[in-house]
């Protein structure tokens, strides 16, 4: 790659591969660089038949083949947003890159390839030129930006149904809890009065062993409470002398 000190560029890399740098301040409007090659005409057989990404057509008939190694401007790469622009000019057969814009030292050297190679070339594999690339950054942004949100929205909604079905889920318990006290308070009041009835009935039905026991400990009673300890130390005694 030659670099000669008094050109305005250099080749160095770019986001996709080699480019065309300048190295010194580039007015708008000034001619950067040729973009030279052998000249392929179309009615020729032999020159149809080469394909290159570096054909630059000037017309119907005439085809500039710009793959040869001196022709730095082969080096420029494409931009949608670009700094320079391919003068065309089909009579001389000749094609010159000319800034659009003051170009700084440092800043590559980029023309739009037109739409044709863009169709092309650029669309398949997508245009890494810095407006798509910043576009795409946007978009990638953007998309992420939706995400986080609709995630957050999502949580919010779940986080809010989770509260609802919470407090239901009290409600019902509180629900519960006093139809349970309701009830339980409800069979407290009945029950004073249908057990009674129920070991009256028990009684009145005359089941002998309860009605006996009653008897029995009744009269039981009395008799260990007339001579405590006496009764039990007797048998206690007796027990003694049995054994
Ligand atoms: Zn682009």
């Amino acid at each position: 790659m030659p670099a000669l000190s008094n050109k305005p560029y250099r080749v160095g890399r770019s986001r996709t591969g080699l480019g065309l740098f300048a190295t010194k301040p580039i007015k708008k409007g000034a001619k950067i660089v040729r973009y030279f090659g052998p000249l392929l005409d179309s009615r020729k057989k032999k020159d149809d038949a080469i394909e290159n990404k570096y054909l630059f057509e000037l017309n119907g008939r005439w085809t500039i083949d710009g793959s040869v190694r001196k022709n730095i401007a082969r080096y420029i790469n494409h931009a949608c947003k670009p700094n320079a622009e391919s003068d065309v000019m089909p009579r001389k057969r000749k094609v010159v890159i000319r800034a659009i814009k003051n170009i700084s030292p440092g800043e590559e050297i980029n023309y739009d390839y037109g739409t044709d190679y863009f169709k092309a070339y650029l669309k398949p594999i997508g245009c890494k030129c810095a407006a798509c690339e910043k576009k795409r950054k946007k978009k990638r942004a953007e998309a992420r930006a939706e995400r986080l949100r609709l995630k957050a929205k999502a949580e919010k909604k779940a986080l809010k149904k989770a509260e609802k079905q919470a407090a239901k889920a009290r409600e019902k318990l509180k629900e519960k809890l006093k139809e349970k006290l309701k009830l339980q308070l409800k069979q407290k009041l009945n029950g004073a009065k249908p057990n009674g009835k129920l070991l009256n009935g028990k009684h009145s039905n005359g089941f002998g062993r309860s009605s006996g026991a009653a008897r029995k400990s009744a009269a039981a009673k009395p008799r260990t409470s007339a001579k405590p300890g006496t009764t039990a130390t007797a048998a206690a005694q007796d027990q003694q002398a049995i054994a």
